[in-house]
């Protein structure tokens, strides 16, 4: 593997992380739900507002809650956008749902709820909108269509903790949404999720889904004196040694969202003109969206300029990277019935997009570096 002395993400501390785990361990309780897995919850549901909020041990996971949550039934259809992670449908698929993609809109790469109404049919029971680089997705419209004919609305919001449309934060729109604490992700226990409930109807079975399909969250309450069998489920919730990670940067929040939003700011000031004298479009933030400083990408003229690039900027040790794959051209999305031409801008910006080294500790002298590489390009 080659060495990079620029990666393009690195897994953030903040310094706080092993003596909480330390805590857990002397708490007595390393299991899911511990002290730690309550302040997480806390924390979310004080910070976002949102009903309930379950750690979960992925945003996959979460997303499988979702899915169950929905009542997905074999030949349900589920509408995503092709341009997104695999486990933003494949959790659905799980269930037997059929995807049916959605193209994306040539500005903020988002769901094109333009397009959305067309793909509705009388199968059509979740729709899930991501919020690309943490810039949301015309949610009032996909809300507005999704309410017409009764579906449920789940954002994937692993991208977006924080970010707000029209002054709401995202994961408090949909019915439900799902966090992802990944490495790459702004806030990181590794590997973590969590699921968000805006609609309090899906509380008591997501508490029981969580917990293996029993009732053992009722129990611990008080609220049954036994608990047993009552649902299908899994094993979804983390390790509390996790969450007392993930705490220690929840805490960490603001500081760990200004470091990112320096870094975004760096590069948005001094790309602009390089950008228009080289055909090079850079990201469209609308008005309405306040941004989680997840990512920085740029679209490049082509593909040929875009991976001669990404090697020009290997030979000074600086790793940029494309990003998702049109999922209606992968294997599966083919068996799906997926066709070349059938999300065009999704195959077109699939192509041309390029992110840039990301991460919180990423000083100004590596970015200039970046920068100067980037400049130093000719191969137009
Ligand atoms: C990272 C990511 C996921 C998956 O998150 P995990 O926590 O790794 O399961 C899902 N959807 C999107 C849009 C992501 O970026």
């Amino acid at each position: 593997m080659t060495k990079f002395s620029i990666p393009f993400n690195k897994p953030y501390a903040t310094g706080q992380e092993l003596g909480y785990m330390q805590q857990a361990i002397a708490n007595g309780h390393i299991s899911g739900d511990g002290a730690f897995t309550k302040k997480c919850h806390t924390f979310f549901e004080t910070a976002l507002a949102v009903k309930k909020a379950l750690l979960t041990t992925s945003c996959t996971h979460a997303l499988e809650m979702s899915a169950i949550l929905a009542d997905i039934q074999p030949g349900d259809e589920v509408i995503v956008p092709s341009f997104t992670f695999v486990t933003s449908i494949n959790a659905f698929v799980l269930r037997g749902a059929k995807p049916v993609f959605c193209d994306i809109r040539p500005d903020t790469l988002n769901l094109d709820e333009t397009k959305l109404e067309a793909l509705i049919t009388d199968r059509t029971k979740a729709i899930v909108p991501v919020h690309y680089a943490g810039v949301a997705c015309d949610m009032d419209a996909i809300t507005a269509i999704a309410q017409r004919h009764g579906i449920v609305v789940i954002e994937d919001n692993a991208h977006g903790l924080f970010s707000k449309y029209k002054g709401r934060y995202l994961g408090t729109i949909g019915h439900m949404a799902t966090q992802s604490f990944h490495e790459t992700k702004n806030v990181t226990c590794g590997e973590g999720g969590a699921l968000l409930i805006n609609d309090s109807a899906f509380i008591e079975r997501a508490e029981i889904i969580r917990e293996k399909g029993t009732n053992r969250s009722r129990f611990f309450r008080g609220q049954v004196d036994k608990y047993t069998w009552v649902d299908i489920g899994s094993s979804y919730l983390p390790s509390d040694l996790l969450a007392a990670y993930l705490y220690a940067q929840l805490e960490a929040i603001d500081d760990i969202q200004a470091r990112r939003q320096r870094i975004w700011d760096y590069y948005q000031a001094h790309l602009p003109e390089w950008a228009q004298t080289h055909n090079v479009t850079l990201p469209t933030i609308p008005a309405d969206c306040e941004q989680s400083y997840h990512m920085y990408y740029m679209l490049l003229p082509s593909l040929e300029v875009r991976q001669e690039l990404i090697a020009h900027l290997k030979s000074f040790g600086i790793l940029t990277v494309f990003h998702y794959l049109p999922l209606h051209l992968s294997d599966m999305g083919r068996k799906y019935g997926g066709q070349t031409g059938d999300c065009p801008v999704t195959e077109d910006v699939s192509d041309r997009l390029l992110r840039l080294p990301f991460y919180n500790d990423l000083t100004e002298a590596d970015q200039e570096k970046v920068i100067a590489g980037l400049f130093s390009f000719e191969g137009w």
